[in-house]
């Protein structure tokens, strides 16, 4: 039995964290590998140590000299190896981080050091190996994750290893250029490594005892997800429930690996698993969980006759796709055809963008809508019931809240509401209520 172990932020914020961290670690052998974030917050008011390492470095680069910020970084870890009582320096380091600073060498690196120096002192204090995440996480030339070439080292190099902890978050391009994946991609790393090592079980180690049906900074206590799919995780994650990172999934759906997340502060409840199937009815029986994202825009074409004309949605997406942008949804009626887009897909896009569509699609009129918020409701279960489209539109209409988009996923996983920013709280709060007694 192998299990991977990835420790989130908050779970490593301080020396206290890192003993509970220990003990989770060391109470189970099969536990071989770990995979740490750099420090977080502390409490409220507290910093990242990420965020920390990315104003050091923005400062430094501007002025040519190493901010203050970076002594305030160095106190942190060191506050950690002396209250853990370890025998280490990372004097060394810190001289060849601020040097690099110094030198511009990039922010990417910069960000990559929080969880460099945390592994560091994690395997000091567990006693296992410890392995740059830059020896063995590779991505292409264009910035893409580089799987064969990670996997094919990974692999060898986990073979000469017990146990070892990994950062998170970083690897390296073809030209030794160190980059990171996006914000919360310790998560990815934890997948990857789960992924090399053949886990029997990728657990992921937060501040919240799993996945809950809604997010808990919205809805006051919600309930907790006991099991669900790969698909709904990653249409939850992706549409806003930022418990785990939405690339996260598939290194270990495609080698079938459950993750678990688990909460170090609370290590007995039994948190949320994350598999390929389950039969296991919900809290809901339609919804196993809601989330949402603001700041998107909706452009609506309308033309007569549109579900005649051959080529229309192709002219639209090829605009789109010349001007380099990404679009969420695409729902369409018989003669309107909509774009869901990210605000910042649309930055100072937006008078090319209509103009083109005009000239290319000829539409008899175009609409933007501004300030409008996804909501995902989302469920294995919804495939079989009836109705439940018309249960969450009821139930915002019920509270006056108006209904700016549609789009159920061919999936039949999911429903998307489009709803003004300002109803994004209500609107999540209002369906929760509905479908969660
Ligand atoms: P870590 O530092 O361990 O990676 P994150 O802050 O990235 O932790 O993710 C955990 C946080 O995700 C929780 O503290 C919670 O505020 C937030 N969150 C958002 N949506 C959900 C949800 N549906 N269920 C649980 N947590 C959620
Ligand atoms: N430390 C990184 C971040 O804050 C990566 C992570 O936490 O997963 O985004
Ligand atoms: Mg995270």
């Amino acid at each position: 039995m192998i299990k991977v172990a990835k420790f989130g932020g908050s779970s490593l914020a301080d020396a206290a964290q890192f003993r509970k961290v220990a003990k989770i670690v060391l109470s189970d052998p099969s536990r071989r590998y770990v995979v740490p974030s750099a420090p977080g917050k502390r409490n409220k008011e507290d910093v990242k140590i990420t965020d920390m390492l990315y104003a050091c470095y923005e400062e430094t680069a501007r002025t040519g000299e190493i901010s203050p910020v970076f002594g305030k970084i160095k106190q942190r870890y060191d506050e950690i190896i002396s209250e853990l009582g370890l025998n280490i320096s990372l004097e060394k380091d810190y001289e060849a981080i601020k040097n690099a600073f110094i030198a511009r060498v990039g922010k990417d690196y910069a960000a990559s050091r929080g969880e460099y120096l945390n592994a560091k002192i994690m395997s000091e204090f567990l006693g296992f190996d410890f392995i740059d995440a830059a020896e063995v996480v590779f991505f292409n030339d264009n910035g893409s994750f580089d799987a064969p070439k990670t996997y094919n080292v990974m692999r060898e190099r986990l073979k000469d290893s017990e146990r070892a902890v990994i950062p998170g978050f970083y690897g390296v391009t073809a030209n030794d250029t160190i980059k990171t994946f996006s914000r919360g991609g310790s998560d990815i790393t934890g997948a990857i490594v789960a992924s090399a090592a053949d886990a029997d079980e990728y657990e992921n180690w937060t501040d919240v005892s799993g996945v809950m049906i809604a997010d808990p900074r919205i809805v006051e206590n919600p309930k907790n997800i006991s099991v669900l799919t790969y698909r709904e995780l990653r249409e939850l994650s992706y549409m806003g429930a930022t418990v785990l990172n939405e690339d996260a999934i598939f290194p270990v759906k495609k080698a079938g690996i459950p993750i678990h997340i688990k909460n170090t502060n609370a290590p007995e409840d039994e948190g949320t698993l994350i598999v390929t199937h389950t039969d296991k009815n919900n809290e809901s029986s339609v919804l196993t969980g809601i989330a949402g994202k603001k700041g998107f825009t909706v452009l609506t074409l309308e033309k007569d006759m549109m579900n005649e004309e051959i080529g229309f949605g192709r002219r639209l997406l090829n605009v789109l796709e010349k001007n380099g942008m990404s679009f969420e949804h695409l729902p369409s009626g018989i003669d309107t055809m909509s774009v869901v887009v990210n605000d910042h897909e649309l930055e100072g896009k937006e008078d090319v963008i209509i103009s083109e569509l005009m000239a290319s699609t000829m539409p008899d009129s175009i609409s933007i809508e501004k300030n409008i918020a996804l909501i995902a409701v989302v469920g294995r279960g919804m495939k079989n019931a009836k109705g439940t489209a018309a249960s969450v539109f009821r139930a915002l209409a019920d509270e006056d809240i108006n209904i700016r988009m549609i789009d159920q996923g061919s999936s039949e996983l999911n429903i998307i509401v489009g709803v003004d920013n300002s109803d994004f709280e209500k609107s999540i709060k209002t369906i929760y209520s509905k479908f969660v007694k």
